[in-house]
């Protein structure tokens, strides 16, 4: 039977950046109020007191740009130190990562998922906005920083977008032939990205894979993870190559996971929000642990129900207009 025990956690809502595909330039966000925010300790305690008790056990802090929430090295290291955590990782953007990637270490953080686009600065820039500077020597200053402290796997997320940096994808692939890295290609979604989709559409991951595997060979890797990506192999290459294909297949059978938005909503499903639960008024409202874990049980009671295509039938509750940044990718 599936066990949902990963909470992905998003620390904040905004970023340093401006992706096309995720917050492009201009969108009008509703970003939360500071005191809307969940603080701190009510973080630790919804972890400690409800998610664990309950049964989560992997956790992963992610935003907008987590590397923005101040204090985010002690609640990696306090998140860490629960004994309950088996699992503890963050999807960045890296641009802030490269004087913080040893402290993250050292705090217990250790599997890190950093979003790198392109290998061209100027396609970088043009997906990630610029601001004065190329912003991609930092990006990759990070990403290097977080191979010398360590983290394991390290790897590296691409949104592949037709026209912009679909024609990279080999050069990306290739970075995994003598680097225990793992790249792993996202098919693009339309979630507050309305017009540039239907502009440029989206590349199926059976695509490219065949053009990896034509250029350079592709296997399917013996290393395969508990998440939503099929993994491949370059053949004799240290690294692997996922493939998340979340438009060409279903995976809504296999989802193990909830979100946590940064203040306080608990969503069963990226594009659905049925059932979602406003633990952060609850909270503050005086709930107890106990009736907050028994809230948290029901809505896991319904978590198999619950899916993407439910979407497209109307179900779901306004999702496309919210950005990933938002709902926390
Ligand atoms: N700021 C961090 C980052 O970029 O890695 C974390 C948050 S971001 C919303 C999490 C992930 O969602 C990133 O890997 C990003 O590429 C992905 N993402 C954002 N918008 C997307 C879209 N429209 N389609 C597919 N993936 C998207
Ligand atoms: Fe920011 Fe990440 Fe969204 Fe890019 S994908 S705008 S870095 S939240």
């Amino acid at each position: 039977m599936r066990v949902v025990d990963y909470l992905r956690i998003s620390l904040i809502d905004r970023c340093n950046f401006n992706c096309l595909y995720c917050m492009p330039e201009g969108a009008e966000i509703d970003y939360i109020l500071k005191q809307n925010l969940l603080r701190d300790e009510e973080l630790l305690a919804l972890i400690r007191d409800v998610f664990i008790p309950v049964g989560f056990r992997r956790f992963r802090f992610t935003g907008g740009e987590p590397l923005l929430r101040k204090g985010v090295v002690e609640l990696v290291r306090r998140v860490s130190a629960f004994p309950e955590t088996q699992d503890l990782a963050m999807t960045t953007n890296g641009f802030l990562l490269a004087p913080m990637a040893e402290d993250l270490y050292r705090a217990g953080l250790r599997r890190i998922n950093i979003s790198l686009d392109s290998l061209n600065p100027d396609t970088f820039d043009l997906i990630a906005g610029k601001q004065g500077r190329s912003r991609w020597p930092q990006v990759w200053a990070g990403i290097q920083a977080a191979h010398r402290a360590g983290f394991d796997p390290l790897k590296l997320n691409v949104v592949v977008i037709p026209g912009v940096n679909d024609s990279e994808v080999l050069d990306l692939a290739a970075l995994t032939v003598d680097r225990h890295w793992h790249v792993r290609f996202i098919e693009f979604m339309p979630i507050g990205n309305s017009q540039m989709f239907a502009g440029c559409g989206w590349v199926p991951s059976a695509e490219l894979r065949q053009k990896i595997r034509d250029a350079m060979g592709l296997v399917e890797s013996r290393v395969t993870g508990a998440g939503p990506a099929d993994v491949f192999q370059i053949p004799g290459a240290l690294g692997t190559l996922g493939f998340i294909s979340q438009m060409s297949e279903c995976f809504c059978d296999r989802c193990n996971r909830m979100r946590l938005s940064a203040d306080g909503w608990l969503r069963p499903c990226l594009l659905n929000e049925t059932g979602q639960l406003d633990l952060k008024t609850a909270l503050r409202a005086g709930a107890s642990p106990a009736e907050l874990r028994e809230k948290v049980r029901q809505l896991l009671a319904i978590k198999p129900e619950i899916n993407f295509k439910q979407r497209d039938s109307g179900t779901a509750t306004g999702t496309y207009t919210r950005t990933m940044s938002q709902i926390g990718g």
